[in-house]
């Protein structure tokens, strides 16, 4: 087949603003997913393709449409473990496409198809499928047969969304009954770093991929079928740091992928050394030093979280494959993890979730957390918040306890007694005394979070410190009263 558009993995990085987008497909405003089923041969012919729904010819220009792809693979080597794997690299290829863009994964596609590529004659979704098909079978030769089918037509997709919601759970549900101790390897993914170069995911039994799309089972079936590929096994190694979740193993891995950017990773911890965020990440956490809780923000949730700020806007601050403290990417799975960010206390340090986000996962909240965790219907602003949390008691407000390298540290709100801290209180944080967390964040990342300076309160003078961009470490700060 001839293809109107060039293939080339240099379209990874092409942008197609709304200004020049034909039409949309998923996205925020319309529904939308793509799968990749495994079957048997005699099921498939080989590079079919079939539509259900308006062709782009069809489509008018400016629009958003729904949109769902799927794919049966058959093959020797394919194997049920196979299929996320598969389906995460839709993205890559579908990207390759000039005037495709194919943002997110699962049932968060976002695509656009450019004005200059229907000009220049893509007119039908066959001329993507198949294009793609070829990538899929080129790419991963151990996929020998394949078909497609696209959807754009809004009750069939809305209805196999359905379906195919229960096909990730099931998914994601075959790691609960395995944890990183009970295996010896982890796996990798470096797919992400053709736009986040230093970004290494390290996927294990206890811990999904940020993208959710990827299990420790997935990367296993991946690396048996391709060991040189994007999911490699990264060997344990030594234990470092029990709670934490720190290797031997995985900090050489991190050290040489990430090319030296960062050569240790805690992969149940929110503030040291945290796992990185490339941008594919389902849902974003992000430190409120005000009430020195975290709250969690889903891609499909559009308004401001309390600190003000909307996923999109935080999203900016979390990817881009570094180490930030202060804000986590993470997949939807990780918050059924008995070991989710239990470094720093778990499900006892979240203070905040939206409404739909905290009913997706709520089976998997410790009861006695289920009415502490507010939601927007609960608090929109710090304030409000701060009020709920102390009508829960939430353990931040009593103190959340949590292991760091052997020794017990106390988070949460600690009251300040006015005869014993002369020093004025900072304006923002009110009552609430910095804790080991909060003084590791870096100011210029949290704009909600402005170190307020320490006052003279003989003088009535003082200086004013801005700070920008800094990372503070302080073990110990002693204050004492300047003889007259
Ligand atoms: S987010 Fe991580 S696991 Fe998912 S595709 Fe990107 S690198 Fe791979």
């Amino acid at each position: 087949m001839e293809f109107p558009f060039d293939i080339s993995p240099m379209y990874e990085g092409e942008r197609i603003r709304k200004q020049d987008m034909y039409v949309e497909l998923g996205g925020p405003t319309q529904p939308g997913f793509e799968l990749v089923i495994s079957a048997s041969p005699d099921e498939i012919e080989d590079m079919n393709f079939t539509l259900i729904g308006p062709d782009i010819s069809e489509m008018e220009e400016g629009k958003a449409y729904p949109y769902a792809m799927i794919y049966r693979i058959a093959g020797k080597q394919v194997e049920k473990d196979l299929e996320p794997v598969v389906e995460r690299r839709n993205h890559d290829f579908q990207n390759y496409i000039e005037g495709y863009m194919h943002l997110n994964q699962r049932y968060d596609i976002w695509i656009r198809i450019s004005k200059s590529a229907v000009k220049k004659g893509l007119n039908s979704f066959e001329q993507i499928a198949k294009a793609t098909m070829m990538l899929f079978k080129n790419e991963l030769p151990f996929i020998e047969k394949i078909d497609a089918t696209y959807i754009t037509d809004r009750e069939e997709v809305e209805k196999r969304l359905q379906e195919t919601m229960k096909i990730y759970e099931e998914r994601d549900l075959r790691t609960l009954s395995l944890h990183d101790e009970d295996v010896e390897e982890f796996y990798s993914c470096t797919l992400c770093q053709s736009f986040a170069p230093t970004n290494v995911c390290v996927i294990a039994p206890d811990r999904v991929s940020l993208c959710g799309a990827i299990t420790w089972f997935d990367g296993r079936a991946s690396a048996k079928v391709d060991p040189e590929g994007p999911n490699a096994p990264i060997p344990k190694g030594e234990l470092v740091d029990e709670i934490g979740g720190e290797y031997t193993g995985v900090n050489e891995f991190a050290k040489e992928r990430s090319g030296g950017e960062y050569d240790r990773i805690k992969l149940h911890s929110f503030f040291e050394f945290p796992h990185t965020s490339c941008g594919c990440f389902e849902v974003i956490g992000f430190y409120m030093p005000e009430v020195d809780g975290i709250g969690w923000v889903h891609r499909g949730y559009d308004e401001p979280a309390p600190n003000g700020l909307t996923f999109s806007t935080m999203a900016g601050q979390t990817g881009g494959g570094k180490q930030v403290v202060g804000f986590l990417g993470i997949g939807i799975g990780y918050f059924k993890s008995p070991k989710f960010i239990q470094a720093d206390g778990g499900w006892k340090r979240t203070v905040w979730m939206p409404k739909s986000l905290k009913e997706r996962v709520l089976e998997f909240i410790p009861d006695e957390m289920k009415d502490k965790i507010a939601t927007e219907e609960d608090a929109g602003t710090i304030d409000e918040l701060k009020e709920f949390l102390k009508k829960v008691n939430h353990p931040v407000v009593t103190g959340v306890v949590r292991d760091i390298d052997g020794a017990k540290i106390t988070d949460g709100w600690v009251e300040e007694k006015e005869e014993e801290a002369p020093i004025e209180a900072p304006a923002e944080t009110g009552k609430v005394q910095e804790t080991p967390a909060m003084q590791q964040i870096q100011p210029g990342q949290i704009p909600v979070f402005t170190p307020q300076p320490v006052m003279n309160p003989v003088s009535g003078g003082g200086i004013k410190l801005v700070i920008k961009n800094a990372k503070i470490n302080i073990e110990k700060i002693v204050v004492s009263k300047k003889d007259s």
